[in-house]
């Protein structure tokens, strides 16, 4: 198997003009990703740091950025990617926790860094005689990426994907998947999320072009709607939230985006409703449910919808029963083994201990999902633990409950996630004060959503919060968190 990296020079060397990466105002080519990525490695031998120390790369959806993640790799080093919305107080822990050893920006940050900061443009040049060795290019079980994600014990979490496990991924999604033919593929996830690597190296390998689009387009439907229509986009890949948003606009349907194809969702359940959707507005799209975690290389298993199974369940499944490294624990809980199991969480060995066990001869990774079979397929069952899916983001309410907990005037709190039709639309917090309140209700959230937001993503900040003199606790003396949730219903 190439590795990534080869494949990718591979591109480069042959279509050296080929475009590799778009957004609405800049392009790069497949010549122009290699050369420039050769630069900033060039820079990042030239600084003699530790070999696989980690590097962070801060930014949003940003030609540069892509720049910057395969120069810290072939330098040796893993990336750890951090979008510009991440709070300063997070993007902190996750450079403490990583222990980088520098930060690559190609966007502004005002606050003060505990390593030293680098524009990534700095480092690129036009110079021609720069480049790099594959011996000094990270190795098969060597750490490509670190993605932080959100952790129960109040901190994130860093999963460690090896160059193998990516390597593995990108060939499996080529054996499953029409992505060979030529075409653009749709880059939406911010690179902090794993599901941005479904899109990012499949297309790079095989020399296709990422359209990319930022969060500003996608709080402007207008500019979004532009976008798509000129992208010429064929593979799509996303969230189902983020589908569910497009499906408001009438106009978003075949005849905006002829070319459109091949329909990718990862990261969160499918609802059938959507699906059939899709199926209406794109006739010639195939649509694939994929299911995985970050800790396991972005996805591991699939099925294609059909108008046969969408006529034959409620749900729809994540795997058939053939799928070799998905299996079930006596208890329902999905387990999956092969060779896109992550090396662990960085620095958290007890976590990736229990998190990844070895179970006869495998080492196998521990989902938390629950699943159950029926009809030879594997279905998903929800969670065994806190952990939700609120508009495509994973989140840990206990990390939520934690940060909440830390505000000075909190004394304690639970946080209730807030379900329609089956899907969580929002999360709302139950807070006990150290003092009673003495102005309104409303200003204190105001001030607590305030203190939240250095430490928390928007996207974590629950919705409601609702002030109450105890937590209700259940006949465990644990707090009911079940009863809470039964207040929300009615
Ligand atoms: P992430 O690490 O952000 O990719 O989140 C992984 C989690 O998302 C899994 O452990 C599941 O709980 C959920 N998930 C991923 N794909 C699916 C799917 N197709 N259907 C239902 N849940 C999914």
């Amino acid at each position: 198997m190439l590795s990534i990296l080869e494949a990718i020079q591979n591109v480069a060397h042959e279509h050296p003009h080929r475009t590799a990466y778009q957004t609405n105002n800049e392009s790069l080519t497949y010549g122009e990703l290699w050369h420039l990525s050769d630069c900033v490695a060039h820079y990042l031998k030239g600084l003699d740091l530790k070999r696989q120390q980690p590097i962070v790369v801060y930014g949003h959806m940003s030609p540069l950025q892509i720049v910057a993640f395969l120069g810290a790799v072939k330098a040796g080093h893993p990336y750890v990617p951090v979008d510009s919305s991440t709070p300063s107080e997070r993007l902190q822990i996750i450079i403490e926790a990583s222990q980088a050893c520098l930060l690559l920006k190609t966007e502004a940050l005002s606050t003060h860094q505990s390593v030293p900061v680098v524009e990534v443009s700095d480092l690129v040049t036009q110079t021609t005689n720069i480049s790099t060795q594959p011996s000094t290019w990270v190795q098969e079980q060597e750490i490509h990426y670190i993605i932080y994600t959100s952790g129960s014990t109040g901190k994130p979490k860093g999963v460690q994907i090896t160059a193998d496990n990516l390597a593995h991924f990108v060939a499996w999604m080529h054996e499953h998947f029409p992505l060979q033919e030529s075409g653009v593929f749709l880059n939406q996830a911010p690179y902090s999320f794993d599901l941005s690597v479904m899109d990012l190296y499949p297309a790079l390998v095989s020399g296709q072009t990422l359209y990319a689009i930022t969060q500003e387009q996608i709080a402007n439907p207008k500019a979004l709607f532009d976008s798509l229509a000129t992208s010429g986009i064929r593979v799509w890949t996303s969230t189902p939230s983020f589908a569910k948003i497009c499906l408001m606009n009438k106009e978003w349907h075949q005849a905006l985006m002829p070319s459109l194809n091949t329909f990718l969702f990862c990261g969160e359940v499918l609802p059938i409703s959507l699906a059939k959707e899709l199926m209406q507005r794109f006739p010639q799209a195939s649509i694939f449910n994929l299911y995985g975690p970050t800790e396991t290389t972005v996805a591991v298993s699939y099925v294609e919808v059909t108008a046969e199974l969408l006529e034959q369940f409620d749900q729809l499944p994540i795997a058939p029963l053939s799928e070799p490294n998905l299996s079930l624990l006596e208890d329902g809980e999905i387990i999956i083994s092969g060779p896109t199991v992550s090396a662990g969480y960085l620095g958290a060995p007890d976590l990736t201990l229990t998190a990844f066990p070895t179970i006869g001869d495998q080492r196998i990774y521990k989902t938390g999902d629950m699943g159950y079979e029926k009809d030879g397929y594997l279905f998903f069952a929800g969670r065994k633990d806190f952990q939700v899916k609120l508009h495509g983001y994973r989140l840990e309410i206990e990390e939520i409950e934690k940060q909440i907990g830390n505000l000075p005037p909190v004394s304690s709190c639970v946080v209730i996630p807030i379900y329609k039709n089956d899907e969580i639309v929002s999360l709302s917090a139950y807070i006990v004060l150290r003092e009673p309140l003495t102005d309104s209700a409303f200003k204190m959230t105001k001030q607590l959503k305030a203190l939240l937001s250095d430490y928390l993503p928007s996207y974590m900040i629950p919705k409601t919060f609702k002030y109450i003199d105890t937590l209700p606790l259940n006949t465990n003396g644990k707090v009911d968190r079940k009863g809470l949730a039964v207040m929300e219903t009615v």
